[in-house]
C-alpha cells in the first residue's frame, strides 16, 4: 500500500511518484531537481531564517511561492537587500551594527554631528547630515497598501566636489533591509502617518542602543 499522500499542494505543480520512494515528488524548476514537499518546505523556512553566504545560496527559496505553499505559509516578498548585514549610509558589511542602522563608525561620526564635536573638540567636516522624510508605500501590491513617511538622519553624498545630493538613497535602503512586503517609494506627503521602519528587538542581556542617534 503507498504511504499517505501529502496534503500540501501549490498551485499549478505537478506531483508524481518514483519506484521505490514513499514520498510525492515535483519537478523544482529554481533547483532543477525532483524534491520532496518536505524537503522543499524544510529549505524555505531556513531561507527565511538565513543570512550572509547561507541566504545568498537559499535566495531562489526564500520569495518562492510553491515553497511557502508547502510550507503552509503565505508567501511573502522581501527585497533582495532584506536582511543584509550592511550599513546602509557606509555601504560597508560584516560588522556590528548599533540599532540594526548603522555601522558603529557611522553610529559614532553622527553623534559627533550632532555635538557638534568630534574627539578634539573640533566641529566635524566631512559629514552632512540632514532629516530626511522619506515617502514609503507599503505593501504596494495589494489592495492594503498605505503611503507612510519615515523621517531620520541621513548624510548626503558627494557625488562630485562641491556637488551633494540628499541621502534619500540611505533611507531607501533601511527600509528594504527590514520591511517585509513589495514597498514603493514616494515623495513624502504632509498628511501621511510617521513611520519607521522594524528594528529587531535586542537579544536578552544584550546592551541597549543608544535612542539618541536617532532624535
Ligand atoms: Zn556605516
Amino acid at each position: 500500500m503507498d504511504a499517505p499522500t501529502d496534503r500540501r499542494r501549490a498551485a499549478g505543480v505537478t506531483y508524481h511518484r518514483i519506484d521505490g520512494f514513499p514520498k510525492d515528488l515535483f519537478r523544482c524548476e529554481a533547483w532543477r531537481a525532483s524534491l520532496a514537499i518536505d524537503a522543499c518546505e524544510k529549505r524555505w523556512h531556513q531561507a527565511q531564517a538565513a543570512r550572509g553566504e547561507e541566504a545568498d545560496r537559499l535566495a531562489k527559496c526564500r520569495t518562492c511561492p510553491i515553497g511557502a505553499a508547502h510550507a503552509g505559509e503565505k508567501p511573502v516578498y522581501r527585497s533582495p537587500f532584506y536582511g543584509a548585514e550592511i550599513c546602509p549610509r557606509c555601504g560597508r558589511g560584516g560588522m556590528k551594527m548599533v540599532g540594526n542602522r548603522l555601522s558603529i563608525g557611522c553610529y559614532n561620526r553622527q553623534l559627533e554631528f550632532l555635538r557638534g564635536a568630534n574627539a578634539k573638540g573640533k566641529p566635524p567636516q566631512k559629514l552632512k547630515l540632514a532629516k530626511r522624510r522619506l515617502g514609503v508605500v507599503l505593501d504596494s501590491d495589494t489592495p492594503d497598501r498605505r503611503v507612510v513617511v519615515y523621517e531620520d538622519w541621513a548624510a548626503d553624498v558627494e557625488s562630485e566636489p562641491g556637488v551633494w545630493i540628499p541621502g534619500f538613497e540611505e533611507l531607501m535602503t533601511q527600509v528594504l533591509r527590514t520591511t517585509e512586503g513589495r514597498v514603493a517609494f514616494v515623495a513624502a506627503p504632509d498628511d501621511a502617518p510617521a513611520w519607521e521602519p522594524p528594528r529587531p528587538k535586542p537579544a536578552p542581556g544584550a546592551t541597549k542602543c543608544p535612542k539618541s542617534a536617532y532624535l
